[in-house]
């Protein structure tokens, strides 16, 4: 092989070169077809070399690429945070742009510590997370995040935020019902809280559906409002990680729309440029600006590249596009449609425990037994080979955990451009039969 001067995830592994990209498709250096069947990491949403988005971005190159968000404005930044404030839930009205869903979850936490010490609280700063959750790899993001591998090099490093579980209503609902399931949940918040003390707490953050310490789980339609209601009770802000969610992802614009329950403060990022750009944003309510608006009038963060013009201008292109050509319905739609291919197919499958998501999220869960949902033995990392075997066959597919300790579930994720056809539904599926088969 010849030298490489790039890091890359694993260091041993070959990563064959993408030379280009056309609608649901990529193609390497030898000329190999493959449909890009997660978005990359759920974020190419509308599909690679849409000429709006690039034609959107040459023009705003040609007018300016970069300010500096302490020195100006640009009609750019300002543009795309009223789009954002049109699609966003309830009075989701203010944008704080930063570069990636990382960033965004890390200045949704600050903003709502900030919220709390502006209304003259200044010991309410933990936040409470669910133990199977990612929410971003920066240390702040990190320790509000389950996800043991990302963890573990990090671990002294890490804040020690109190944590609870999430919904796994195919592991944990086998001895209860769903709705005891949701009032235990809910419950493990109230008693977390006490123990901690609410004066101590100042927000709760989960992702609507966990996409990649889950494989898509998706809650009941009480869990949210049960999870919001202990919130309201003990003064809690809501933080909604729609970082992998939002933008049409699951069927709706964002994932909490499917819960009715709207968040205080939103993060979001990936889809929201559709990859074309990095871009990623906190999006605040009017009740959590109002304090800081008669405050201090200083949101602290912010980085260099914060509602960067070029970004802006793509990011809004990408959202006008998925109006325009009405991707969310697509989503809805289209999702729907592969939820129920995947489901002949488990059927026939030895080895598909579960099949869930919703729209174009749909998370595919592994076992070894489906009687008794026995996992496979560690050893036999399923998960890698059934990402390997689609892969021979030309379909990228996301790998995801499940599990509170990271390790019970295994399961992938199945997150195509929005932009997907049914005839191309069907094609994906045909070759992820076929990488099972191979599996199996
Ligand atoms: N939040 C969620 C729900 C995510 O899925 C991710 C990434 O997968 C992040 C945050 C972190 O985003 P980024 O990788 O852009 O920093």
């Amino acid at each position: 092989m010849t030298r490489t001067y790039l890091i890359k995830p694993v260091l041993d592994h070959h990563y064959p070169a993408i030379t280009h990209g056309e609608g649901i498709y990529l193609y390497d250096s030898q000329g190999k077809q493959y449909i890009d069947g997660s978005s990359g990491a759920v974020t190419a949403s509308i599909g690679h070399g849409v000429q709006e988005i690039i034609d959107a971005m040459a023009e705003q190159s040609k007018k300016v690429s970069f300010v500096y968000r302490s020195q100006f404005t640009t009609e750019a930044a300002e543009q795309l945070a009223k789009k954002i404030s049109e699609i966003a839930p309830g009075n989701l009205n203010w944008s704080f742009f930063v570069n990636s869903g990382s960033e965004a979850t890390e200045t949704a936490m600050k903003i709502a510590i900030q919220y709390w010490q502006e209304k003259g609280m200044k010991t309410k700063s933990k936040i409470i997370s669910r133990w199977m959750s990612y929410h971003g790899i920066t240390m702040g993001a990190l320790s509000m995040s389950g996800h043991i591998q990302r963890r573990e090099r990090f671990e002294l490093m890490l804040e020690s935020y109190p944590s609870i579980s999430a919904p796994y209503y195919y592991r944990d609902a086998g001895h209860r019902t769903i709705t005891e399931c949701d009032d235990f949940y809910a419950q493990q918040l109230e008693k977390e809280i006490l123990r901690v003390g609410k004066d101590h707490i100042a927000a709760f953050i989960a992702e609507p559906m966990i996409g990649a310490a889950g494989g898509a789980l998706t809650p009941s339609d009480e869990y949210f409002l049960k999870m919001k209601d202990v919130c309201d009770r003990y003064e809690i802000l809501f933080i909604a990680d729609e970082v992998m969610t939002g933008v049409g992802r699951t069927g709706k614009m964002f994932g909490m729309e499917h819960f009715n329950v709207i968040p205080d403060i939103m993060a979001t990022g990936k889809g929201m440029s559709a990859g074309y750009t990095p871009i990623a944003a906190a999006v605040v309510s009017d009740k959590v600006m109002e304090p800081i608006l008669n405050g201090s009038k200083i949101v602290m963060s912010g980085h260099t590249f914060s509602a960067n013009p070029q970004s802006a201008a793509t990011s809004l292109a990408v959202l006008n596009y998925i109006e325009k050509h009405n991707l969310v319905e697509n989503s809805a739609v289209n999702g729907a449609y592969l939820k129920g291919k995947i489901r002949e197919l488990a059927e026939e499958s030895e080895i598909i425990g579960d099949v869930r998501g919703k729209g174009l999220f749909v998370g595919v869960e592994f076992v070894e037994n489906k009687l008794t949902k026995k996992t496979f033995d560690r050893g036999l990392d399923i998960v890698n080979k059934i990402v390997e075997a689609n892969f021979e066959e030309g379909l990228l597919v996301y790998p995801a955990n499940a599990g509170e300790d990271g390790l019970t579930g295994d399961a992938i994720i199945l997150a195509p451009p929005l932009t997907i056809t049914k005839e191309e539904v069907d094609e994906l599926v045909r070759k992820f039969a076929v990488a099972l088969r191979n599996v199996e």
